[in-house]
């Protein structure tokens, strides 16, 4: 493929980087680097640049569409392993389920036990992230800070779901503890307009619109 090489190696110098920044950040904080996952968020990037980052030994990838992720997963290595990591409509949980390991972007109660039932009918577990909105007005999404200790009550009740963490937009440092580093542009460059070729079977939309 035209430009396919020098693509693949901007990318590792951007990739060694990002490691390299997570290593400092965790020796500052005495952290054990094993502990912060990197979820490479491919949303807007074409099937090309997943492989290339597949090459470069990248195995979580995060898409924030679920209509996206349904057409470009197809596309890319088997070896990938994708995390939603946007708004979830209710009415998407069992397409989200067919799609993602993980779902970082939990932002009510309703939706966390849709994911629930879901994941119990799919016979699965399912690690999921509360999202905070700790941005308050600047963000349309994310629990209030004030109700995510209620919704944590909840989920002593779930069967499949395992909360694992929260996810904040704007991120968290890696010096207050995230375990899981959400990469965009940082790693893939600026970001592309890769389109899913046609809509689905009625051309519906999953509202994910961050
Ligand atoms: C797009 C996105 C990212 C990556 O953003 P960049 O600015 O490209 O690094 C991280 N988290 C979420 C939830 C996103 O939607």
């Amino acid at each position: 493929m035209l430009g396919g090489g020098l693509m693949v190696s901007g990318m590792a110098e951007r990739l060694q980087a990002v490691v390299a920044r997570m290593a400092r950040a965790c020796e500052r904080v005495g952290r054990d680097p094993a502990g912060v996952r990197m979820v490479a968020v491919s949303k807007t990037h074409g099937p090309a640049n997943v492989r290339a980052a597949c090459e470069l030994g990248v195995t979580v990838f995060g898409e924030n569409r679920v209509q996206e992720a349904r057409q470009k997963i197809p596309l890319c290595p088997g070896q990938a392993v994708w995390h939603l990591v946007g708004h979830l409509q209710t009415n998407k949980v069992r397409p989200a389920l067919a799609l993602f390991e993980m779902i970082h972007s939990v932002d009510s109660l309703k939706l966390l036990l849709a994911l629930d039932v879901a994941a119990d009918q799919a016979g699965r577990r399912l690690p999921v992230c509360l999202e905070v909105n700790v941005a308050g007005e600047a963000s349309k999404f994310g629990l209030p800070p004030d109700q995510v200790a209620g919704v944590l009550r909840e989920t002593a009740h779930l069967r499949r779901l395992d909360v694992v963490g929260l996810m904040a937009i704007p991120p968290v440092s890696v010096e207050e503890g995230a375990t899981w580093i959400r990469l965009g542009t940082v790693l893939f460059g600026r970001r592309d307009s890769w389109k899913p070729a046609r809509l689905p079977q009625g051309g519906e939309t999953d509202g994910g619109d961050q």
